[in-house]
């Protein structure tokens, strides 16, 4: 802890310098009013204030509880429910790096998903294919998780989020690291049997047209295909999702960056806004790629085409003789664009960690970077992290319905903010949530 108290002028030095008041941002813009345009607007955004101000009026009072909080001020912050069990975590971001001879944490291995279903086969420590498994279990539904929930761990701290709205409404570059948690609710998956070490040992080492042809190749195709990669190829984003798209684009209204990291394999960030440019640092199952000549190929047309003729094969087969696998890493590879994940962190002032047990390296060192710059770190994840030192907040509970009340509140808190020139707040208070 010393140490920390010696860093504190650093920081406070730091964020004085980073977190520039909203009104410079806009000023350094090219932003222009548009006073006839306006005036058209004028008279169909009297009836919308009159709805508008009623809200804001409710939202007033604890608006004023918390108006004395300085940046600075804001503490750790746990919810007082007690942990649940590690059950958020489902196989979506099941390509995880490991560092060479590194045993994995129990807690790291999503297969913890299924604490009530055949729990002696859950953590394997030494299986160093548990990333399969990762995607192929048959993981706890979405049922048995909210069946697990404690009522009072659903409902939302609006104290906490009005916290973490002046932080990024404060701040000029936000970065989002997502895991598992957040496309949690999006997929279904079908139970399944196990995959046996034949299976396991085809995918890691991306054997998909070779083992098909093996007496394995049923296993592989019903388990793996159709059971764990179409469930997640076939979802769609949910509000959580939809919640990061719209606060990255009130965000940009006042000229602030946002960037979105995913550990994820599913493409759900990109559907719910096709205009982002989301780094997905361990793939995407969305894409084929052939293991000689690198062509990219539609996996999800690759897999429905192959359900309709179960035995033709060659659907896996390039026209080069390669083989098509997903464009995902696999056990001991290095992350996709750490480089750009790095210096995205260095330049940011605020991230925010949506739905990972961030117990996997290098991708939860960018926690560390942010936090050594002086950066806040808000961790939204139902269990404790190796992080949770670095946090300013701690968010827990149901993560899209956390996530969903951001934008509205930060839609609030910036309209009211009369330094953000007025054409700039007429654009945010017509932004539809
Ligand atoms: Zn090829």
């Amino acid at each position: 802890m010393d140490g920390d108290d010696e860093n504190i002028p650093q920081k406070k030095a730091f964020l004085r310098k980073t977190f520039q008041p909203i009104k410079k941002r806009i000023e350094d813009s090219d932003f222009e009013e548009k006073e006839e345009e306006d005036e058209k607007e004028e008279k169909e955004e009297d009836l919308e204030d009159e709805f508008e101000d009623e809200k804001m009026e409710k939202t007033q009072k604890l608006e004023e509880v918390i108006s004395d909080l300085s940046f600075d001020d804001i503490p750790i912050e746990a919810t007082m429910h007690s942990e649940p069990p590690d059950m958020m975590v489902i196989p979506l971001q099941a390509a995880v790096h490991r560092e060479p001879g590194r045993k994995p944490e129990p807690s790291s291995l999503p297969m913890q998903a299924m604490i009530h279903r055949e729990p002696e086969k859950i953590v394997d420590e030494n299986d160093q294919s548990s990333r399969i498994n990762d995607i192929c279990a048959g993981m706890a539904t979405q049922k048995e998780v909210e069946m697990q929930m404690d009522e009072k761990f659903k409902r939302i701290n609006l104290d906490l989020i009005k916290k973490v709205v002046n932080v990024i409404g404060n701040a000029k570059s936000i970065l989002i690291f997502s895991g598992a948690g957040i496309s949690a609710p999006s997929v279904k998956f079908p139970k399944i049997e196990p995959l046996n070490n034949n299976v396991k040992k085809a995918i890691r080492n991306r054997d998909y047209y070779e083992i098909l042809k093996t007496e394995d190749g049923k296993l592989f195709r019903d388990s793996y295909l159709f059971g764990s990669i179409l469930p997640i190829l076939e979802s769609t984003p949910n509000k959580g999702h939809f919640a990061m798209r719209d606060l990255q684009k009130l965000l940009e209204m006042i000229n602030a960056k946002v960037t979105i990291i995913t550990q994820n394999l599913d493409n759900l960030h990109d559907l719910a806004d096709p205009e982002s440019n989301i780094i997905h640092i361990h793939g995407t199952l969305k894409e084929g790629i052939c293991s000689k000549c690198r062509k990219k190929y539609d996996y999800l047309s690759m897999l429905k085409k192959f359900k309709k003729k179960p035995n033709k094969f060659e659907i896996f087969k390039c026209d080069c003789s390669g083989v098509i696998t997903p464009n995902m890493i696999e056990y001991g590879e290095s992350v996709r664009e750490y480089d750009t994940c790095e210096s995205k962190a260095r330049s940011s002032d605020v991230m925010l960690v949506l739905g990972t047990s961030l117990r996997v390296t290098p991708a939860s060192e960018l926690v560390d970077i942010v936090e050594k710059q002086g950066g806040k770190v808000i961790l939204f994840t139902r269990s404790d992290t190796p992080k949770d030192a670095l946090a300013s907040l701690h968010i827990r509970g149901d993560l899209s319905d956390i996530l969903s009340t951001i934008p509205k509140e930060l839609k609030i808190y910036l309209q009211k903010q009369e330094i953000i020139p007025k054409s700039i707040r007429k654009k945010i208070k017509k932004y539809k949530i």
